[in-house]
């Protein structure tokens, strides 16, 4: 019996599944994770060898060096609070059905379900927006767009690298109205792991319809006065969002969902993802699409937000070239792009606690987050949140508001002793 690849680098783009005309290949869950691979129906296999042939972890296809980098927001305010970073997906989206072309990407239909779609009404759009930090069930998608190509309508296909090369594996050949734009991606998580967290979080609430609910996988502070804060990613919190239920607990704070924590510390990605053979500075798609990290000095003007445009194909530059009225742009150089992001240089590294995941998950799901994040909380505690805390208590001291505040409200004191110890404290700065 035939075995398309390698299952510890299988990336789960279920071309196989869409090649084979024999229905003989299905997509399933794997235990314990969840991780998705390719099951053989072998009463239908007709042991052509198609879908070993094609697939391409064992026939890796060209990746093209970038052209230009352009750091981007869309110049629609909406889109730009309602995407995860400067809003340039969706900008393409909205060119691409403008002009009568149909756009496909992932959708969320409730927390449970995560799937490629096809849209091809401006009113739809909105559905892709977000980034959704899990696998995207690809289902028989690459099928859809074939048609689609073949009768003749501009196509806009947006998703992780993998899925971007599964999709040209299908077609085998190029079309000049096929834009693929691929995502910077740090790594996917199974959707059954998904799905159990929100299970264990739904546990706090009396929830009447489950199928009403969504995450929220990285939210951008909507208050006004918060939008003016320097720190442009403003994300990580998952935010379950409830519809048709009341909330008993507060809303989960940063760093205690643990899905998305172990998200951020790559503990819980597909075992390919460690050896991505796409992250890294050549590109599989027209156009790559990122946050553009490491953004130096002055660029477009947002705090929330600033995506990078990275167009490697001469049709993926006619593309944002288009999109010129919608967006505000500015060329940057790719150096800087690719020296500020780290999966345009590599794949994540997987962390040793990874093993202590795996062991544990099964048996017993919230010891193993617990186990195995707890490096990376501490770590994050002392790297990243006390300097914050530190610095912001530099520039309150600072102030003259503090000092006359101090004059004018003795009370106030008492705070102002309060701050002093937290400060010494998150500084491990020790009384003589
Ligand atoms: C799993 C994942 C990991 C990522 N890791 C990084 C990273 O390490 N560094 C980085 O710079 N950027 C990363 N990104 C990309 C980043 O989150 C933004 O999507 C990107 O900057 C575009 O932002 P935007 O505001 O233009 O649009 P957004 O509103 O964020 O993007 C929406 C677009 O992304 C597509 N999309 C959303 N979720 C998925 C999914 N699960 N699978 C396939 N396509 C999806 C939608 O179809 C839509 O076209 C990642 C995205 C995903 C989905």
């Amino acid at each position: 019996m035939i075995t398309i690849c390698e299952k510890d680098n299988c990336t789960g783009c279920a071309v196989c599944m869409n090649i084979c005309a024999h229905n003989a290949i299905s997509i399933e869950e794997t235990m314990p994770l969840g991780y998705v691979l390719p099951r053989i129906d072998t009463n239908a296999c007709v042991d052509c060898g198609l879908c070993a042939n094609i697939c391409p972890v064992n026939h890796p296809l060209g990746l093209f060096e970038p052209l230009k980098a352009f750091s981007a927001i869309s110049r629609n305010y909406d889109d730009l609070m309602t995407s995860s970073s400067g809003g340039a997906s969706s900008v393409l989206a909205h060119l691409i059905v403008k002009r009568g072309g149909v756009v496909y990407g992932c959708v969320q239909r409730n927390y449970k379900d995560v799937a490629h779609r096809r849209i091809d009404s401006i009113e739809d759009l909105s559905k892709l927006k977000g980034s959704k930090y899990v696998q995207s069930n690809i289902g028989y998608i690459y099928c859809d767009v074939k048609k689609d190509l073949i009768d003749g309508r501009e196509v806009l296909f947006t998703g992780t690298p993998c899925q971007i090369a599964g999709l040209k594996a299908f077609l085998r050949k190029d079309y000049d109205h096929l834009y693929l734009v691929d995502l910077v991606c740090h790594g996917v998580p199974s959707q059954k792991l998904l799905r159990e967290d929100v299970e264990y979080l739904l546990k706090d609430y009396p929830i009447v319809d489950k199928n009403k609910v969504y995450v929220e996988f990285r939210r951008k502070k909507q208050h006004p006065q918060e939008r003016f804060e320097p720190d442009f990613g403003n994300f990580i919190s998952l935010n379950v969002s409830i519809r048709g239920g009341r909330r008993k607990k507060k809303k989960q704070k940063f760093l205690n969902d643990n899905y998305i924590t172990a998200f951020m510390a790559g503990t819980i990605f597909r075992e390919n993802c460690y050896n991505c053979p796409y992250a890294q500075r050549k590109r599989i798609g027209d156009v790559t699409i990122a946050d553009f990290w490491g953004l130096e000095g002055k660029s477009v003007p947002s705090t929330e937000g600033v995506s990078l445009l990275m167009p490697s194909t001469e049709k993926g530059l006619k593309l944002v070239d288009a999109c010129e009225s919608y967006l505000y742009y500015e060329e940057r150089p790719v150096e800087e792009a690719v020296n500020g992001n780290g999966q345009l240089q590599n794949p994540s590294s997987r962390p040793e606690e990874r093993e202590i995941f795996v062991k544990y998950y099964p048996r017993n799901p919230q010891k193993a987050y617990k186990l195995s994040l707890k490096k990376y909380k501490d770590d994050y505690q002392r790297k990243v949140v006390r300097p914050r805390i530190c610095k912001r208590y530099e520039q309150m001291i600072q102030s003259d508001f503090l000092l006359r505040t101090l004059d004018k409200v003795p009370r106030f004191r008492w705070f102002f002793l309060g701050c002093a110890y937290a400060y010494a404290k998150f500084n491990n700065i020790v009384p003589e």
